[in-house]
């Protein structure tokens, strides 16, 4: 558990979730490319289970329990995508899940989490600390803490996306990743190095909140008051510990997104691709976007990390 995970770890955690999770389409748009004058590949983890990724690193490292630990169960806290993944994992395996979430989450959220059989305790986000909660709860019931990004099995399951975009696509020039706590930027890295080692990585942040780009600058982790962004999946104060040691190795660049780059690629994705995609998982593409006068002519991968939002909310954003 204490080791660095590899892209060895990646392909076990693809063979663990085959039967669970949805291999996701790529998807492209000739509109696209030629606006951009780049071939443009779109890994589509919006319509994986629970709407985003994190199923994948969820279900991964809960399949790895051993029976003790599934009989005791598991605690997360996430107010996000990761709640609703480690419920539904949980509940597939037979695990027993507590979720920590900030009593002011969405309630849809919360309803959801509750759906797939999750236990929720609700804490108050200003006055309270969710991962001493989320520790508490681990020792006092012997529960398994899964936290949402910094975690060897949880990093190899995020690492199957790119695992399967590579494997159906081939070579790629370049690869677009969100970035929040740096789960799915340090898998993807573990797949790109295996199978397109030449592929440039970047990690594409919320510009509220760039903590990556300064932490590989600064040569360690750097924390950072919750950005305020409408990249809700990218709000994490800081990277983890195993995040960083990949992250810091081979990433080649960072970017940012404003959120009114967000909003113009939902709005893209809703136009030229008929996808509803949610503002985090924008990132990547907003970056492209940015860039593309130095992507002219190459091959170049995007990750859409996820799809949940509020349609309201996603009304009133494109309407702005
Ligand atoms: C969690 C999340 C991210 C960020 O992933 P990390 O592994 O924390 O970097 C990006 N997009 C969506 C939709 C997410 O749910």
């Amino acid at each position: 558990m204490s080791q660095s995970p590899t892209y060895d770890d990646v392909r076990g955690a693809a063979t663990r979730i085959e039967p669970y999770a949805h291999r996701t389409p790529v998807l492209r748009s000739r509109l696209i490319d030629e606006q951009l004058g780049a071939e443009v590949v779109f890994k589509c983890e919006n319509f994986q289970r629970v709407g985003a990724f994190k199923f994948r690193g969820a279900f991964n490292a809960l399949s790895r329990f051993t029976p003790e630990q599934r009989r005791a169960g598991v605690v997360t806290y996430s107010s996000g995508n990761h709640a609703q993944a480690v419920a539904l994992a949980a509940q597939l395996l037979g695990i027993p899940a507590t979720i920590v979430m900030p009593h002011d989450a969405p309630a849809a959220k919360v309803a959801a989490t509750k759906g797939y059989g999750g236990q929720v305790v609700a804490y108050d986000r200003y006055t309270e600390d969710r991962e001493e909660i989320g520790g508490a709860l681990a020792a006092e019931r012997g529960l398994t803490l899964i936290p949402p990004y910094d975690h060897p099995h949880v990093i190899a399951g995020q690492g199957t996306v790119a695992k399967e975009l590579f494997e159906e696509v081939g070579d790629l020039d370049a690869l677009f990743v969100p970035l929040g706590g740096g789960g799915l930027l340090s898998g993807s890295t573990l797949s790109a190095r295996a199978l397109s080692p030449d592929c440039r990585l970047y990690g594409v942040e919320p510009e509220a909140g760039a903590k990556a780009a300064q932490s590989v600058r600064q040569g360690s982790v750097v924390h950072i008051d919750t950005p305020k962004t409408i990249a809700d999946g990218a709000q994490p104060q800081h990277l983890g510990a195993f995040t960083f040691d990949v992250i810091r190795r081979e990433v080649t660049d960072f970017h940012t997104a404003t959120d009114r780059e967000l909003v113009e690629a939902m709005r893209a994705f809703a136009t030229f691709m008929k996808i509803v995609v949610e503002p985090t998982g924008c990132l990547g593409f907003a970056a492209v976007r940015d860039l593309a006068a130095q992507l002219r002519g190459q091959r170049v991968g995007v990750i859409i990390s996820g799809g949940n939002i509020d349609l309201g909310r996603y009304a009133s954003l494109l309407a702005a």
